[in-house]
């Protein structure tokens, strides 16, 4: 190609901005824009802990995918932690405890033990930390991204490469045909209309955000309870409702999650909320990340989606990113109908 690609951008999350930076880096001269309805805190991505931590059932399109997006995505996080700009894109090392009164195999991850620089199972002495009865239990060293510091901050990084920030709803690809030579679709959640994709639900998740200091490690639990300290507060999660759509808070939750984190940790109930949240995971399995040629009458656009993360977004975003990239640029020196 003699001049510069257009690539646009659809969607403004965690997924969006960190691929976005991703093509600036890789397709040099690229003339990239990031077209969105919603920023910062009006996306799924604000909600997010943030922590480094992918679910046992994440999943590419194979394992050896997913191993690759997972070990990518530690390294390209890990550079960014053990750089100057760390504080401000809001990244730091965190270290903790998963724990379990019933089953030993949710104190294990076989995505991250071989990737993160610790993870071992817990002592005896270790097991009591958060009172009686925990009968399983794992250490592990991970990091955690905070979207509130990351996300202003990834886009400033984007504008200041010559990157181009667009408030655009698009109802349909074709909607942006003859704009870029190709389109990447982060629109999360929102591609269940854009690509009739009933594969993707949301699983709702509810967190309330506290002032405690005192709580420097992480802590899980039983039934999604976790207790993961940032840069702004103390995250207490959560709830995770499959096909719920419902964004408002619901009282019942904030008491449950309440319960079940200060029963790890019985000072947390005199902690001031800072607010609760509410917000609702795309996820898909596996998580898609291909391309496609969309054919709207006789003009055809080529769409590189990268959607469905589910609740393992902030994790996995430069992983995915990364085979986004792949194939966009595969797009741009060929023609081939699916990649
Ligand atoms: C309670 C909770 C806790 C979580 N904790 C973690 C965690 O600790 N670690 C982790 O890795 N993940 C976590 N997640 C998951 C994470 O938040 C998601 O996986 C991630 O935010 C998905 O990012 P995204 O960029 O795909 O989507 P979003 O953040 O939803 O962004 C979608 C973007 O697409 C744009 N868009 C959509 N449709 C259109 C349209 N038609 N036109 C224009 N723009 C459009 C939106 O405006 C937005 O900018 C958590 C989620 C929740 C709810």
């Amino acid at each position: 190609m003699n001049k510069a690609p257009k690539v646009g951008i659809v969607g403004a999350g965690v997924v969006g901005l960190t691929t976005a930076l991703l093509i600036q880096d890789e397709i040099k001269g690229a003339q990239v824009s990031i077209l969105a309805d919603k920023f910062e805190n009006e996306t799924t991505s604000f909600v997010a802990a943030g922590v480094f931590r992918p679910g046992t059932s994440f999943s590419g399109p194979d394992d050896g995918t997913t191993k690759q997006w997972v070990s990518q995505s530690w390294d390209h996080w890990n550079d960014l932690v053990m750089s100057s700009d760390a504080p401000l894109a809001g990244l730091t090392y965190l270290s903790g405890y998963i724990f379990s009164k019933r089953n030993p195999s949710v104190v294990r991850n076989h995505l991250i033990e071989d990737v993160v620089p610790i993870y071992r199972s817990a002592t005896e002495e270790e097991l009591k930390i958060c009172g009686d009865g925990w009968k399983y239990g794992s250490f592990f060293t991970t990091l955690l991204v905070e979207s509130r510091l990351y996300l202003p901050w990834a886009k400033k990084k984007f504008l200041s490469k010559d990157g181009i920030v667009r408030f655009k709803q698009i109802q349909s690809f074709s909607d942006l045909k003859n704009d870029y030579d190709v389109i990447i679709n982060c629109t999360g959640l929102n591609s269940r209309e854009l690509c009739s994709d009933n594969k993707l639900v949301p699983i709702r998740g509810q967190i309330i955000k506290v002032e405690a200091p005192w709580v420097k490690m992480a802590f899980y639990g039983d039934y999604d309870a976790y207790i993961l300290p940032g840069f702004e507060g103390v995250t207490l999660g959560g709830t995770r409702q499959y096909d719920s759509f419902n964004l408002d808070v619901c009282k019942y939750d904030a008491a449950g999650i309440m319960d079940r984190c200060s029963e790890l940790l019985p000072a947390l109930r005199k902690a001031r909320v800072i607010r609760h949240a509410v917000g609702l995971r795309p996820h898909r399995s596996p998580v898609r990340v291909e391309g496609e040629i969309m054919e709207f009458g006789s003009d055809t656009t080529k769409v590189v989606h990268c959607y469905g993360h589910g609740g393992y977004g902030v994790t996995c975003a430069p992983g995915t990113g990364k085979h986004a990239v792949k194939i966009v640029k595969q797009f741009l020196m060929t023609n081939q109908s699916k990649l």
